[in-house]
């Protein structure tokens, strides 16, 4: 793993990569936001609802879904034959008028070169609602979904597999890709796929890292001091 202490100045990254992936929730806009922890809030408020379930046994529902399949919705899908749409249409009506321009940000992803795209488990539509809140919907050339991936989530390798054909990599140049996320198992698969690998670290998700970091190139605390580093240096 490097950590980008003394190396600022020895690899154009531009160069080196031609696809530049970015999963959306927790990684394009900062965890402490909050944001997502509305999304899974909203989740647990549809499963009572739906199942007529009380808090609790709605949250243990939840959380065993999310851990069986990665995704809660996949699970309830698998298992309670639920219906996806106006589940996702539920949970992702959460209020975004904290995300702000970013400018910074934006001026970042203008300095990439190669394609940017959005590789996310959740919807196009929410998405689409948080980059358009940060200005930088347009930066964005490809979002693969969770319809995209029928609905099979990362870190499912054949999610990967359905994202890398929308994407156009193959084994020749999958090596000039890397995949930007916050969830340290999502990188898994990629890194063995041949993609380079940045994770974003916050408090929480240090320790499921743990066991990870072979799989783990480039870390930081947040996306934009990652491609700071990766972008703003002098060039010999
Ligand atoms: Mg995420």
């Amino acid at each position: 793993m490097k950590l980008f202490l003394n190396n600022k100045d020895t690899i154009d990254f531009n160069e080196q990569y031609d696809q530049w992936i970015f999963d959306l929730d927790n990684t394009i806009y900062d965890f402490n936001l909050g944001l997502f922890s509305r999304v899974s809030s909203r989740m647990t408020e549809y499963i009572k609802d739906f199942f007529d379930l009380n808090e609790v046994d709605a949250l243990t529902l939840q959380r065993n879904m999310y851990k069986k399949y990665g995704l809660t919705l996949r699970g309830l899908m698998i298992e309670k034959k639920i219906d996806p749409e106006p589940f996702l249409e539920f949970v992702h009506d959460v209020d975004f008028s904290e995300l702000d321009e970013d400018i910074t940000l934006k001026t970042l992803l203008g300095k990439i070169k190669g394609k940017k795209s959005i590789y996310t488990n959740a919807t196009f539509k929410h998405a689409k609602n948080i980059l358009r809140s940060m200005g930088i919907f347009e930066e964005f050339e490809i979002i693969f979904d969770i319809k995209d991936a029928n609905y099979i989530a990362k870190p499912d390798l054949n999610s990967y597999l359905m994202m890398k054909k929308k994407l156009g990599l193959n084994d020749s140049n999958i090596s000039k890709s890397i995949f930007f996320e916050d969830t340290a198992k999502n990188l898994k698969p990629a890194s063995e796929l041949g993609m380079s690998t940045a994770w974003i670290e916050n408090d929480f998700n240090r320790k499921e890292a743990d066991s990870l970091r072979e799989y783990i190139n480039f870390t930081g605390s947040d996306i934009k001091s990652i491609l700071s580093n990766m972008l703003e240096f002098e060039k010999r």
